[in-house]
């Protein structure tokens, strides 16, 4: 029997995938019907998370003595950390990958994007040279508590990246340049240019929706990483279901290995350089108590998309060396309301001004123009932290119409198009919306008192009306009222998280850094392990895997320089680690 674990982060793959369509959402994973299921075993081929299990399948797990062996480079981690290992096995150096899961990726094979504010790309087009001006203002938007020199190996080293990614031939077919016209910052963006990644790299995904991955820029970097350690035959040996625990320190206090546990036993790399790559601590319940204990406390669980293998073992690591993380470094991602994203196209027309966002009691409870960043800090203060994003048909009919016609949106017209012919049709609707014909069905449907929900539109209506939203303020433009003749929806939005970030400090080099700001030689640390990027509560402006790529990058590139200078690892003594343990 295929049995679905609570791993599941809903990324649709399994779903999209099964040939039965014996695979359904329920509320905060998918399950399969075991009545549909004829036990084809492809749903667990392609779940990237390795959570679908088959409960008769037999223990193959090889116990096996400890096993030594050497590199110049360990990574631990596949998800960025491939970039680190290709970069220096290029040099001509021995590298092992050590992850922790049977896949490959980690959150990595997630996202979407990463943003280099200059590369040769943006010379050829003749755009201006931002990095200088994004350095300033990366340092003024955090008020400097990022280091400046990691602001700056950010934004040199993604170009830099980006330049090298395209000496593998392929980038031309998958990204895009777009001239945002000017110099100033768009979010995440710094500088004229855009990286644009339009169209999903079709793995094993039938997905038709811009929902989560994988497939889009994330996965197009370990597959690239992935063919050129083919291609040109390089000097990498990757150990899946490998999980760094513990680290290995010569007598001077210089990285000299580090220890893998793996279901029958444990290997010991003695190498002068470990690279941990080895993600956030989103899946980790012990780790979230300790540190964000109200994540834990809430009355409706947040869903998290961390893959179930980012449990910040990286900190654990440095934990045992006596290196304790810095508190108001770390950070978890949080967004809301937003339904499971089954699909962003629909997120994006339930976050739009003209909708109403009413709570389980039947209540709006915020200025609907606040947008996902507005809205997620408050969420939280919502029964159940619910929020239903509500409309009568044709009002959604003309928001979805606006992203239709908007040519920044032109990569996406055929979803939103998609969408509307499917609103027609009841029995093709998304899992998170609800449809009625009046407005006590719909607020029955979503479980609010009697007749609440129709109170609320009223003296909405009467708001609309008089062009002055006397609960809120939202501007009279956004005051749309809702019809008086249905069909009314009722789109579905939660709190969620993406991923809880951080816990080793680093510098510019991306050497991991003691309590009191010395490094450790032969210690690099990559991507969302690292507290490089953010602080308590704020996701500075450079994006997670634009700081992922960049630091796997450039730690690639030190660990070369560093195994030149040092050359092989030296004596191990087995500080925090007790010698002898693990093993069969
Ligand atoms: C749904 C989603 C969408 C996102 N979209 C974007 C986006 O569009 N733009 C953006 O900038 N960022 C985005 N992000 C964030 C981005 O994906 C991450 O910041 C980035 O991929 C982190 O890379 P990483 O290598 O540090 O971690 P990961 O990619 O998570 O890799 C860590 C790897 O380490 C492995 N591992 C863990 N412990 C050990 C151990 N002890 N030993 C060995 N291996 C271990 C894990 O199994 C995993 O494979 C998104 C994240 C999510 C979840
Ligand atoms: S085993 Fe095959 S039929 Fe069963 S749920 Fe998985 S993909 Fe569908
Ligand atoms: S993580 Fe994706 S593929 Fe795996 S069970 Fe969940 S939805 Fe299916």
């Amino acid at each position: 029997m295929y049995y679905i674990t609570k791993n599941c982060v809903g990324c649709h793959n399994c779903f999209s995938e099964c040939p039965m369509q014996a695979i359904e959402w329920s509320g905060m994973r998918y399950e399969i019907d075991q009545d549909k299921c004829v036990r084809c075993g492809l749903c667990a081929r392609v779940c990237h998370t390795a959570s679908i299990i088959d409960t008769e399948a037999k223990d193959n797990v090889c116990y096996h003595d400890r096993i030594e062996k050497t590199a110049d480079v360990v990574v631990a981690g596949a998800g960025t950390g491939l970039v680190a290992a290709v970069r220096a096995a290029q040099q001509g150096k021995k590298v092992i990958v050590i992850e922790k899961s049977s896949r490959l990726g980690g959150n990595t094979d997630y996202a979407h994007a990463f943003f280099p504010v200059y590369t040769k790309w943006h010379e050829k087009a003749g755009m201006v040279d931002a990095r200088e001006k994004a350095i300033e203002h990366y340092m003024n938007a955090t008020d400097g508590v990022l280091g400046e020199d990691v602001i700056r190996t950010a934004v040199y080293a993604t170009g830099e990246f980006f330049d090298w990614l395209c000496t593998f031939g392929t980038a031309e077919d998958v990204y895009h340049l777009v001239n945002l016209g000017d110099a100033d910052a768009h979010g995440p963006i710094y500088g004229p240019g855009l990286l644009d990644f339009p169209n999903r790299i079709v793995d094993n995904l039938n997905c038709r929706d811009d929902a989560i991955g994988p497939g889009w820029g994330g996965t197009y970097v370990k597959y690239t990483m992935l063919k050129a350690i083919e291609d040109e035959n390089l000097d990498v040996e990757i150990l899946t279901e490998h999980a760094a625990s513990h680290l290995l320190l010569d007598d001077e206090g210089a990285i000299a290995g580090v220890v893998a546990k793996d279901p029958g036993g444990e290997t010991v790399i003695h190498a002068p350089v470990v690279v941990l790559a080895t993600g956030g601590f989103g899946k980790s319940d012990e780790k979230l108590k300790e540190f964000e204990p109200w994540f834990m406390a809430g009355e409706t669980p947040i869903h998290r998309f961390s893959v179930p293998t980012d449990t910040g073992d990286g900190i654990d690591m440095l934990r045992e060396l006596g290196v304790e993380p810095v508190p108001e470094r770390l950070f978890i991602s949080m967004f809301g309301p937003k339904h499971h994203p089954f699909s962003n196209t629909l997120a994006d027309i339930a976050l739009e001004p003209d909708m109403l966002q009413i709570n389980l009691n039947g209540k709006r409870w915020i200025n609907e123009e606040g947008h996902l960043f507005g809205m997620t800090p408050h969420i939280a203060e919502q029964p159940k932290e619910i929020s239903y994003s509500i409309q009568s048909v044709d009002n959604i009919k003309s928001v979805a119409e606006r992203f239709i016609n908007n040519p920044a949106m032109a990569s996406k017209k055929h979803l939103y198009e998609t969408w509307l012919e499917e609103l027609e049709d009841e029995a093709k609707l998304d899992i998170p919306v609800k449809k009625a014909d009046t407005l006590a069905e719909l607020g029955r449907l979503c479980g609010m008192p009697e007749g609440a929900l129709e109170a609320e539109v009223a003296r909405y209506n009467e708001f609309c009306a008089k062009g002055v939203d006397e609960d809120f303020g939202k501007d009279a433009k956004n005051l749309v009222p809702v019809s008086d003749h249905g069909p009314y929806y009722a789109i579905y939005g939660q709190r969620f998280s993406e991923a809880a970030l951080g816990g080793l400090m680093v510098d510019g080099q991306c050497r991991v850094l003691r309590n009191d700001n010395t490094p450790i030689p032969g210690l690099y640390g990559v991507g969302d392990a690292t507290s490089a990027m953010h602080r308590r509560g704020e996701l500075a402006v450079i994006s997670e895997l634009t700081w992922g790529v960049a630091s796997s990058f450039t730690s690639g590139n030190n660990a070369v320089d560093y195994v030149n200078q040092h050359g092989p690892a030296g004596q191990i003594v087995t500080r925090g680690y007790a010698a002898g343990e693990g093993g069969r």
